[in-house]
């Protein structure tokens, strides 16, 4: 929860999916104070409890136990919070790059002893109410979590999680699926010629085309060159083909054993029920092994090291003659020292986090590179952490340069310390993290505690927050020097400490695609004409048993009868303050106070739209009133919880070419800071500095290399955002703001020499956007604080009046719509409408540096309030689970694929990571086709319904309930209308909104596709190149 490291976390673990929204909500039975009452020492099914520790902090009583058998490890957080959670996690320590413990991750989800049916997680995932399913592989561990409010559920999903982990099928077809075969390019062609095929092998050529991510996975290799830490756990594309399906099964037996496992359970369910279902389901079946699975700690250096490593060219970097990376990463201690670990993270995040950290200061500032390294701060994911210093998008001839800053820099730390203030706003923003109410608390958890339990960490000490928080403050009592003590012992004195360079390699795509021609001639050469008939027969059985339809009876599921026919109102009410409407919502929030503001875009002249994103992103980052950036960073951090500025596109409920646009405000803080937070937003409003070309453009050149390496992980978004540009007037405004055509333009600003015109620009767009008479507010607080908080808007009103001008509309078509639907005459929403809008079909393709396609084709169908809005809901969800996953995913070989019903009223098919392009596109066509034929059965359609249900009843926490009618009008009341709708969708109602709206030539549909050089794109003029 408290990791500083930005996104190297994620970066080096292998997400299986998404999974839905996450739940929280509060009641009134206590199942933390029942849990204090177990004994250590007492036994319960198989287990005894080792230990009961109520963390007030956390709202949560911890039990520790183990299984008495096997040794198996388990920790219970019993918390008032009906999102349950389990999660069952297997230390898994590969010596090679083979991927095993990926591979192994997904193929014990091809079916096992009681469930023999292929994929049981995405089959459940449409028989159930989960609010989270998923599994993951990091880099000494593979965990398998998944949540959800109901009982019945929890029972159903941990059986089959059960199942899949101690007793999978793994069969050989499991294994040339999932992981890798040798197969003819056109399978029911033996004349095509045999290439590399596999689930994890794709996912692994397209995780490795991000740079980013290729830094990190280097950068912990070189670090530990001398264990688990050396390889790849993911699997390196060229190295996965070495790996066979008796090293797989062997790997399973001996890590994916109790003796080897750590359970977590969370939540308001009894922990008896837990332990007895997984002792008789599993445990019961298992004797003790010794699995030898412990990582040893890393031999240290004696001197540094220097290494070089080189990526593929960016097209996209905002400046191609800055393409280097440089980083420094120092080895610390082992993470099992709880007190340790928050020390450094802590001292980690006073080092680089913000404007006013040294580092930033000292490397982000002088604009050598484009932004930190991918790998920078704190690293707790390894069983010694790390911690990493260093820019991209840096020129090669700085790098002595860099170094140089780096040593000077620490040697400075030492020297001078910490600002007192910079210590308590950190402190600050630990007491704010933990009085926030998250949807996925026992995820966080789960997450939290996973590295250092794996390694034998206390985790039930990691979770006493607040006694480490006050020892921190102890150890800064008695010695003030102990930070920099710190610093002197991990940094300078430190030789264990590794410079990785990396620099662009214009042949590298092309040297990689060779060692995979390499890599495939070592495989066929001496393959005999059996050999090659075999692969030829094999291919076809793995097609004929893909394309059969599947018995999923098996599993166990809920019924459309599970699910809550009514769903419970979220009272709020209206008023104003210094006639703003705002609208107030009373929620538990443990003492905080969240505060929006929607902002209307509606006089902004048009050709200052495409500045918006950036207005948003730099708003709060340049200073204001007497505050220069660094005070206002500050006073940032030590009175809120984060203030930030984003675009909003609303496209309306009832009709398909109406929206809404905006900007929206959002802070939050405790209620004794409410009048600071408020002072932070006059000076926004009143006095914003805009004026400092030095600080904007770091902000433009951070705010651009992020664009451009997003697009790599979430190119199905872009493919989506521009297939729908040309299909409604709200999707060309989402396309401006989020789309290629944003990223473009980023890149544009960033490689201007003169930022002047930008920085006249910004104070005409804060003219229109930053102005009380066209904005609406909303406050979620704690009953007791409401008057308080309102009094406190008042004054903020009042300090921003002279703000308030009433501006002609630039536009003469607008609509109001009222804000509270009984009070037609009270304030109200302003939406646009271009009723004479002509949607128009396009096909756009952007030749991309990834090796891997993202694609997606866009159908303008109804709005949300339509009629057949539910049963276009239900059949996406359908056609992803019942014909187009197998198509694009298991057929296909991508990472992912499928269709969703958008609040827009877009219909949209996307695939991720995709090898095939054209074959995906008529993949689309075929499920059209699939679903107009109408064959599907009663159990598709109910199963269907409970996946979408899932996601609508997802709780919603308390900062955010109300917020979607503040923001989009939509009231409780449609949605139970809409509820309804979606439990009435049947099968004749699903073909024929297939065969209206998804039929060739029955609606404007756009498509768009990024992706590497394609020549039957290229060949076909239908096709616009960017
Ligand atoms: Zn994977």
């Amino acid at each position: 929860m408290f990791r500083q490291t930005r996104a190297v976390l994620q970066k080096l673990r292998y997400v299986r999916f998404n999974g839905q929204q996450q739940a929280w909500r509060q009641r009134s039975t206590s199942a933390k104070e029942k849990a204090l009452q177990y004994q250590a020492g007492q036994k319960i099914h198989g287990f005894t409890v080792r230990e009961v520790v109520a963390v007030p902090d956390l709202f949560l009583t911890a039990v520790k136990l183990t299984h008495d058998k096997t040794g198996a490890q388990y920790l219970h957080a019993a918390r008032d919070d009906s999102n349950n959670l389990f999660s069952v996690q297997l230390r898994t320590t590969p010596m090679d790059s083979t991927g095993v413990p990926h591979i192994l991750e997904h193929t014990v989800l091809c079916g096992s002893k009681k469930y023999p049916c292929r994929d049981p997680f995405f089959k459940m995932l449409n028989r159930s109410l989960s609010t989270f399913m998923n599994a993951f592989t990091a880099s000494d561990y593979t965990m398998y979590p998944f949540s959800t409010q109901n009982g019945k559920d929890f029972q159903n999903l941990l059986s089959v999680y059960l199942d899949a982990v101690f007793f999978p099928c793994l069969r050989e077809q499991d294994f040339w699926q999932e992981g890798w075969r040798l197969e003819n390019e056109d399978p029911t062609n033996a004349d095509s010629p045999l290439v590399f095929k596999g689930v994890v092998f794709n996912e692994m050529k397209g995780a490795f085309s991000d740079n980013e991510r290729v830094y990190a996975q280097h950068v912990q290799n070189k670090l530990f060159p001398d264990h688990t830490y050396s390889v790849v756990s993911g699997g390196e594309p060229l190295a996965i083909p070495d790996l066979t399906w008796e090293e797989l099964k062997r790997f399973h037996a001996t890590h994916y054993h109790p003796s080897n496992a750590r359970f977590f359970t969370y939540g308001d369910l009894p922990l008896e029920n837990h332990l007895k279902q997984i002792q008789e389901e599993a445990l019961s079946k298992f004797e003790r092994i010794d699995p030898n699975t412990e990582v040893p700690s890393q031999p240290h250096w004696t001197s540094p090291r220097e290494d070089h490593v080189t990526c593929s060219p960016d097209a996209l970097a905002p400046d191609p003659a800055k393409q280097n990376t440089l980083c420094v990463s120092y080895l610390l201690g082992d993470i099992t020292d709880t007190f340790e670990g928050l020390t450094l993270s802590l001292l980690s995040s006073l080092m680089v986090s913000g404007p006013n950290s040294p580092f930033y200061k000292s490397l982000i500032e002088p604009k050598i590179g484009s932004d930190f390294s991918s790998v920078v701060g704190y690293d707790g994911s390894t069983k010694e952490a790390s911690f990493s210093i260093g820019l991209q998008g840096m020129a090669e001839k700085d790098t002595e340069r860099v170094k140089q800053i780096i040593s000077q820099t620490i040697d400075d730390i030492i020297e001078n310390g910490f600002e007192e203030e910079r210590i308590e706003a950190l402190l600050h923003k630990i007491e704010i993290q933990m009085k926030h109410q998250s949807t996925n608390f026992g995820l966080s958890l789960a997450s939290y505690v996973a590295s250092s339990w794996n390694h034998n960490g206390d985790p039930v000490e990691l979770l006493r927050i607040s006694d480490n928080v006050a020892k921190f403050r102890q150890a800064l009592e008695e010695n003030p020097r102990f930070l920099q003590d710190k610093v002197k012992h991990y940094f300078r004195e430190n030789t264990h400490r590794l410079t990785l360079s990396m620099s662009p390699d214009e042949a590298y795509l092309e040297k990689q695609a060779r060692a995979e021609e390499k890599k495939l001639e070592e495989k066929i050469h001496g393959l005999s004409d059996s050999d090659r008939k075999e692969i030829y027969d094999k291919g076809l059985e793995l097609l004929a048993a893909q394309s059969k339809t599947q018995d999923a009876s098996c599993l166990p599921a809920l019924r459309v009868s599970d699910i809550e026919p009514t769903i419970p109102i979220t009272p709020f009410h209206m008023s104003t303050a210094g006639a703003v409407p705002v609208q107030y919502c009373e929620q538990p929030t443990n003492g905080l106070v969240y505060f929006r503001a929607m902002c209307s875009l509606n006089t902004l002249p048009e050709d200052l739209r495409l500045y918006v994103p950036l207005f948003c992103g730099i708003l709060t980052k340049m200073g204001c009133g007497t505050l220069d950036y660094r005070q206002q960073a500050q006073q940032m951090e030590l009175r809120t919880g984060g203030m930030s500025v984003s675009t909003q596109v609303i496209p309306d409920s009832t009709h398909m070419d109406t929206f809404e646009q905006g900007i929206l405000l959002f802070s939050s803080c405790l209620e004794r800071n409410l009048p600071h937070m408020f002072q932070l937003w006059s000076d926004l409003f009143n006095s914003p500095h805009f004026d400092n070309e030095e600080r904007l453009r770091v902000l433009v050149m951070m705010a651009a290399q992020e664009l451009a390496n997003g697009i790599s992980y979430s190119g199905h978004m872009y493919a989506m955002t521009r297939a729908g540009r040309h299909l409604t007037p709200a999707g060309d405004l989402q396309e401006t703001f989020g789309g290629m055509e944003q990223v473009k333009f980023m890149k544009r600003i960033a490689e201007m020499p003169d930022l002047s015109q930008v920085i006249r620009t910004l104070p005409r767009i804060k003219k229109h956007l930053l102005n009380p008479d066209n904005m609406r507010c909303a406050i979620n607080a704690t009953p007791q604080k409401i008057s308080h908080t309102a009094a406190q808007l008042e004054t903020f009103m009042k300090d921003v009046a002279v703000n308030r001008k009433e501006r002609k509309s630039i536009r003469t078509n607008i609509i109001q719509k009222p804000l509270d639907p009984l009070n037609e005459s009270g304030p109200s929403r302003k939406l646009l409408t271009e009723p004479n809008f002509q949607p128009c079909q396009m096909k756009t393709f952007f030749q991309m540096p990834f090796p891997v396609n993202f694609i997606s084709e866009c159908i303008r169908t109804v709005p949300f309030s339509h009629q057949d809005y539910a049963s276009l809901c239900i059949l996406a969800r359908m056609m992803t689970a019942k014909y187009l996953h197998g198509e694009i995913r298991e057929k296909g070989g991508a990472y992912g694929g499928g269709a969703r019903m958008g609040g827009g009223g877009l219909f949209s098919f996307y695939s991720y990571r995709d090898p095939n392009s054209t074959q995906t596109l008529s993949a689309f066509r075929k499920g059209v086709a699939w679903a107009k034929s109408g064959q599907f059965t009663q159990q598709d359609i109910d199963e269907a319904k409970l996946s979408v249900f899932s996601a609508v009843d997802s709780p919603v926490a308390p900062a955010n309930k109300g917020i979607g009618c503040f923001l989009n009008g939509i009231t409780d009341e449609m949605k139970q209308s809409h509820r309804e709708r979606l439990f009435a969708v049947d099968h004749k109602s699903l073909v024929d909104v297939a065969e209206r709206y998804l039929g060739v030539g029955q609606r404007t549909c756009g498509v768009a596709m990024l992706g590497p050089e394609n020549d039957a794109i290229k060949k076909d003029p239908s096709w616009v190149l960017k």
